[in-house]
């Protein structure tokens, strides 16, 4: 087997090689592209309350092996054990929740002239979902579950580093019953599996996520075909932290230092009204100085590496050693490390405060009010999350309806539950995942007229 035919999957905490999985030529894709029609057509067909039953078997299976899954994120992606098992938790939440929808795909019945007038949401067949490493598991299942629940199919394309979970969770859906095909996991590399499964004219929608230049991609080559397509992209999300604000909550580091940063959601550009910069400063440096970086296997560890040495490596060239910055510590030796870091001296329109580091890197710059608050939060292509902590109602209303993001948090930094829409405006997206219409994502709208005055029949 060459190294194009494979992947290695290294633990980033050790380098140590977990396993070596087959990595999927055009042809895999095509052959599987043509079981998972195969078994979408019986599945569509089958009862909603049959779908929605074999699916709730799934999330017990998921529920029954939520340690074994957290177990392998740790080993495959460095994640701390705790963030691991919310994220399995999170699998089995999304799949009870997707498995309600099967039976509630509701249609209009719509008044009109001379009949009836009926919608049906039909499903789309085969989807195709492509997932970064950043969070395998979730990602994977955002773009899968509801799918399935919809009456399609999916053949899932995890990230070349990141494949063991997504493989996992297709062995629990087939040991829980579900239909063989209907859910199948390719690993490969992404300029030839996702590229083969994004141009595959049977495969009728793509679910992307990943970074934006490659999403933009993935859209072109879509629309060759019309074929609709998520994409969940970048972020560089702020914090916007007035004045009034409880400082402690406001400044908590893992709002930019959960999964290490590698988080499309992390608020990674700290904007602090001018009159408490200090104050900000300081409560930012013994927050740095108290996080536990280390083994992500240890229950007491809080963060742990990054993902990959081509990951340490870009998020390094942002921070040169003489760089004004507050910072953190973390392991020597083996293992893709970086300290928690925020930089002070960054100006507004510098590389490190436009661009998505992926790391554990935020920058922390001064905003003199409300309209400047605004003005910088909006200051990038990206619009995908973002925090406002204040205790004037009427100023988190207005800040929260003039913020261009998706996913805004009023005196929290939590952006993701699986019953509620999640996605980006400008650059950070295109459509919703999660929240009450996750499943219309992945049907088509028909509809079908009844004439009350033609012939009889
Ligand atoms: P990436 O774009 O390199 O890869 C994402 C996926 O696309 C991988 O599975 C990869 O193999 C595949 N891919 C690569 N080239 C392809 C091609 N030509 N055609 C089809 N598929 C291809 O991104 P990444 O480095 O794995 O992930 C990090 C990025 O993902 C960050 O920018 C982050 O912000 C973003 N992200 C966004 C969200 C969100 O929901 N908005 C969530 C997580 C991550």
């Amino acid at each position: 087997m060459s190294a194009a035919d494979e992947l290695k999957v290294l633990n980033p905490a050790t380098e140590e090689v977990v396993a070596i999985v087959p990595a999927a030529a055009p042809e895999d894709v095509d052959a599987a592209v043509v079981r998972a029609a195969r078994a979408q057509t019986a599945w569509a067909a089958l009862a909603p309350a049959d779908r929605a039953r074999l699916l709730r078997r799934f999330a017990d299976a998921v529920d029954v092996h939520v340690e074994e899954l957290a177990q392998l994120e740790v080993r495959e992606a460095g994640h701390t054990v705790a963030g691991a098992r919310w994220e399995a938790g999170n699998a089995r939440d999304l799949l009870l929740y997707a498995a309600g929808g099967a039976e509630r795909l509701l249609g209009k019945q719509i008044p009109v002239p001379g009949g009836w007038d009926v919608t049906f949401l039909e499903p789309l067949g085969v989807v195709g979902v492509i997932a970064p490493w950043n969070f395998p598991m979730p990602i994977a299942a955002w773009g899968t579950f509801p799918a399935l629940a919809a009456g399609n199919a999916v053949v899932l394309k995890p990230a070349e580093t990141t494949p063991l979970t997504a493989l996992r969770l297709a062995g629990l859906a087939l040991e829980a019953g579900l239909p063989e095909h209907l859910f199948q996991v390719l690993p490969g590399h992404g300029h030839i599996a996702g590229r083969a499964l994004v141009d595959h004219p049977a495969v009728a929608k793509i679910v992307f996520t990943g970074s934006t230049r490659t999403g933009r991609e993935a859209m072109e080559r879509c629309a060759r075909q019309v074929k609709p397509v998520t994409l969940e992209l970048g972020g560089k999300s702020p914090n916007v932290v007035f004045a009034d604000a409880d400082l402690d909550a406001a400044l908590d580091p893992f709002s930019f230092l959960d999964n290490s940063g590698q988080d499309c959601c992390a608020r990674t550009r700290i904007l602090v009204q001018e009159s408490v910069y200090d104050e900000a400063r300081a409560v930012l440096a013994d927050a740095l100085a108290a996080v536990v970086v280390g083994d992500p296997a240890d229950e007491k560890t809080q963060m742990g590496p990054l993902i990959s040495r081509r990951q340490l490596d870009r998020v390094r060239s942002y921070v040169p050693d003489d760089a004004p910055a507050l910072r953190g510590s973390a392991p020597d030796g083996p293992g893709f490390w970086f300290p928690p870091t925020v930089l002070t001296g960054e100006r507004p329109d510098s590389a490190a405060a436009c661009e998505e580091i992926f790391g554990p890197v935020a920058v922390l710059l001064p905003f003199t009010d409300e309209d400047d608050a605004i003005r910088l939060a909006n200051d990038t292509p990206y619009g995908l999350a973002g925090s406002l902590w204040t205790r004037d109602l009427g100023r988190a209303l207005r800040v929260s309806r003039a913020v261009r993001a998706g996913n805004l948090s009023v005196n929290s930094h939590s952006s993701v539950r699986y019953s509620t829409p999640f996605g980006g405006f400008k650059q950070s997206g295109l459509g919703r995942e999660l929240g009450p219409d996750a499943l219309t994502a992945f049907t088509e709208t028909k509809n079908v007229f009844i004439s009350t005055e033609g012939p009889a029949l």
